[in-house]
């Protein structure tokens, strides 16, 4: 089987570890690496702080949190993303009003933000999906007008960009995960990123039980246990290293499949915006008519083959417990590009370690599947 997705571990991961465990320094609060690793992807991403997280969920939870975003607040989200991006908003008490998916990127529509904007907004969460940056400018614009903070979830977009300037480290907060499917992993980790000194102290607060600053035992806010272990930030910190090499895989890939897939018809590839650049972090297919088979038909005959695919996202005004809950109940809440996407979206493979010939087995039995649908037309 041709996994969707494996980590890619070395030698200097092992090492970081080995010292974690022989000196004892395996926790959230002991260690170097955890500063290390908050150091380096904040300044990676041009940004002053850093706060590690034990999930990309968590550092959404405690970004929303650090800005005292709660009942009574809306955000504005991309509907389309891992329900991740909305449970923050929701475990907040606040309202997530998911915006649809533009044709191309499937990112935010941008152009879709501002009608949705209140008296109760508080913010906007961009989600850069499958490793395509948001058009942020507009996003800050609006931002400014309404007062607005921006959290970006950049959680498949380490070492993205926009105009240049890094995925995550644009609004007022980005947050990574590292969970081992992500484009640098730490099994399961997260953190978020920011320029502002105060917010990070009140995460950095926050993720730790809130303990009192005079009397350690006395707690004035509600925090979380939200800590990155020093073993995780270990593995962090040899990871980030090679972040700019699996970037680049990532591009190679997607430029692999493209080339041998882009003359079959009824496939919908990503694209890359003149003002991005893509990492690719999943390689995704839509499916559309023209294929011949849908996409679940395609996803079961490849898993067949012994080729792991995934489908796309559901988007978040389609969420039966948000549903549940009372909330997307009316027609605006609609999202129709998100939910074709949801309905016809897939990845292929796209790990690191992928080799060519896998690739190449991919690309031929996905042209051999539709070509058998046209013959028995
Ligand atoms: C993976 C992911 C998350 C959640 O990260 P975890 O580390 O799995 O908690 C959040 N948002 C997006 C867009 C993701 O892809």
């Amino acid at each position: 089987m041709i996994p969707v997705c494996e980590p890619e571990l070395g030698e200097e991961e092992l090492r970081n570890v080995i010292e974690c465990i022989k000196s004892k320094a395996i926790s959230g609060i002991a260690g170097e690496f955890i500063p290390e690793f908050e150091l380096k992807l904040s300044e990676y991403c041009g940004k002053r702080h850093g706060v590690a997280t034990s999930s990309g969920t968590t550092a959404l939870h405690l970004a929303i949190a650090a800005l005292e975003i709660g009942p009574g607040d809306e955000v504005i989200l991309s509907a389309f993303t891992n329900i991740a991006t909305a449970l923050a908003i929701v475990h907040n008490g606040a309202i997530p009003v998911p915006i649809d998916s533009e044709r191309e990127t499937w990112n935010i529509d941008v152009n879709l933000i501002e009608r949705k904007v209140s008296s109760k907004t508080k913010a906007i969460m961009p989600v850069h999906i499958y490793g395509h940056p948001c058009d942020m400018d507009p996003i800050m614009e609006i931002a400014r007008k309404y007062k607005l903070y921006v959290i970006e979830d950049a959680a498949e977009a380490h070492g993205a960009e926009y105009k240049g300037a890094k995925a995550g480290g644009i609004g007022d907060i980005g947050c990574f995960s590292f969970y081992g499917n992500k484009i640098i992993t730490t099994g399961e980790g997260g953190m978020l990123i920011t320029d502002n000194g105060d917010i990070a102290e009140r995460a950095k607060l926050l993720r730790n039980l809130a303990f009192g600053k005079k009397t350690r035992f006395q707690h004035h806010y509600l925090g979380f246990n939200y800590r990155m272990t020093n073993i995780e930030a270990a593995i962090g910190v040899a990871q980030l290293k090679k972040l700019d090499y699996f970037a680049e895989r990532k591009r190679y890939i997607a430029n692999f499949y493209y080339s041998r897939l882009k003359d079959i018809s009824g496939l919908t590839f990503p694209v890359e915006k003149p003002w991005a650049k893509n990492v690719y972090w999943m390689y995704c297919l839509v499916i559309e008519d023209e294929f011949g088979i849908n996409r679940d038909e395609l996803m079961e005959k490849l898993f067949k083959k012994g080729i792991e695919t995934r489908s796309m996202f559901i988007p978040m005004n389609q969420q039966p417990i948000f549903q549940k809950l009372g909330l997307f109940k009316n027609k605006e809440d609609r999202c129709p590009v998100a939910e074709e996407l949801g309905r016809k979206g897939l990845y292929l493979p796209s790990g690191v370690g992928l080799t060519d010939d896998q690739m190449k087995y991919v690309c031929e039995t996905i042209k051999a599947l539709s070509k058998r649908k046209v013959a028995t037309k």
